[in-house]
């Protein structure tokens, strides 16, 4: 069903492999993407948890965020989860540079020291609860007029997504669940985009 796109994971560090594994398992072409010229071709990309700042720094002497931002703007679908969601977001909380893809403000570690880490179970649209694993999660606070909320936890936002479907956020680990249903949801968005995003040129390369 998947098995015409081609999605990258965003592969400077955190547990990128298990969103490499998960969209394999799905049928797309999953390429672990470590440079800005990387994206060429690419129809989406992953942003996964590890942490933020470190992510940040190892892109610091490249050109991988304005690459990233191109690619966005490009009409690439992108999904970012835990620390992927604040490298994506407008704002952060402490201040941390960030992409700003999506309207949302976000502050890291936002769960406290004792419960940094938590599993729940999130009702899911109309179907079977989605268990979400929480690691040292942020919090979304401000939510802006483009973005649209899917899920809350304990009246908060956790899943949410820009109006035209470009930008996906979850705050907690859907690839460390055997379920499938968010990574399927990011796929569908990207299917239905219908960009294939395959620039000739304009990535520049780091
Ligand atoms: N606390 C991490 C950060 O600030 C995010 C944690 C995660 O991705 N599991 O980047």
């Amino acid at each position: 069903m998947f098995d015409s796109l081609s999605i990258g994971v965003l592969a400077l560090q955190g547990d990128f492999h298990l969103h490499l594994q998960t969209l394999s398992n799905l049928g797309v072409e999953a390429i672990p993407v470590r440079k800005g010229e990387q994206l060429q071709g690419l129809d989406g990309l992953v942003f996964p948890g590890g942490e933020s700042s470190t992510m940040l720094k190892l892109m610091e002497d490249t050109t991988m965020e304005a690459d990233l931002i191109r690619f966005s703007q490009e009409g690439g679908t992108l999904f970012g989860t835990c620390a992927g969601a604040i490298l994506l977001a407008a704002e952060v909380e402490p201040k941390q540079r960030s992409l700003g893809l999506i309207d949302i403000a976000v502050s890291r570690n936002a769960y406290g020291r004792q419960i940094d880490s938590f599993e729940t179970d999130l009702p899911w649209m109309d179907g079977e609860p989605l268990r979400a694993v929480f690691i040292r999660a942020p919090k979304i606070g401000t939510v802006g007029p483009s973005v649209r909320v899917l899920l809350k936890h304990g009246g908060e936002p956790v899943l949410v997504e820009t109006e035209d479907h470009g930008v996906l956020v979850a705050t907690f680990h859907p690839e460390a669940t055997a379920d499938r249903r968010l990574h399927q949801l990011f796929l569908s968005h990207v299917q239905k985009r219908q960009t294939r995003h395959r620039p000739k040129t304009s990535v520049v390369s780091s």
